[in-house]
């Protein structure tokens, strides 16, 4: 049977009883609730899979350990078709409430979830900033289906597409051929003269 992830957490019960939390987000509900995911990728693909737990180590930090998995479409800006995108991650986040926590955190090698004392959380929002987090800055197909799935579009207008290579061959592209004067090397070297 699915649980529903409980939307109000708070984390100092969580972390004292080491909580596990396991489970999906569905579809319609990461499409209704986790909105900025949504609007960052084309489409979701599947449930997203969440296994997180809560725990506290020796020198008090309040901390979840797990793993995220979930794929998306996204467009790739290099041949503008769709593809999809593993965003599955690990996930090591501390609950910090001051800079001091922060920094303990932080050398301790967690990323930070900064919340007020009383402050009760979403755990979708946390899953959601991680998934966000692994997102690359421009979608673009692996390197290696460069050249087969991934073909870059030029957008050249078709009147200059069938240009006859052989016949051209002599033609303007002689006179791009940097002059002297127009070389910044030449520049360079008479500077140096
Ligand atoms: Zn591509």
């Amino acid at each position: 049977m699915v649980e529903r992830i409980p939307q109000r957490i708070d984390h100092y019960r969580y972390t004292d009883k080491g909580v596990i939390l396991e489970g999906i987000i569905t579809r319609q509900e990461s499409d209704k609730n986790l909105l900025r995911l949504h609007e960052s990728v084309t489409n979701q693909q599947d449930d997203i899979h969440y296994h997180l737990e809560f725990d506290k180590d020796r020198i008090d930090n309040r901390f979840v350990n797990g793993h995220i998995e979930a794929e998306v479409v996204m467009q790739c800006q290099r041949c503008m078709e769709n593809f999809s995108l593993d965003l599955s991650c690990d996930v090591a986040i501390a609950f910090v409430h001051d800079d001091f926590e922060q920094k303990k955190a932080e050398d301790s090698g967690y990323d930070v979830f900064w919340l007020s004392e009383k402050e009760l959380f979403d755990p979708r929002v946390l899953i959601e900033d991680e998934l966000l987090l692994a997102l690359p800055q421009i979608a673009m197909h692996p390197e290696s289906d460069y050249g087969t799935v991934c073909q870059i579009q030029y957008n050249v207008p078709e009147s200059e597409q069938n240009f006859d290579l052989g016949a051209d061959a002599s033609g303007p592209e002689q006179n791009e051929i940097p002059t002297e004067d127009d070389n910044p090397f030449a520049v360079l070297r008479r500077l140096k003269k």
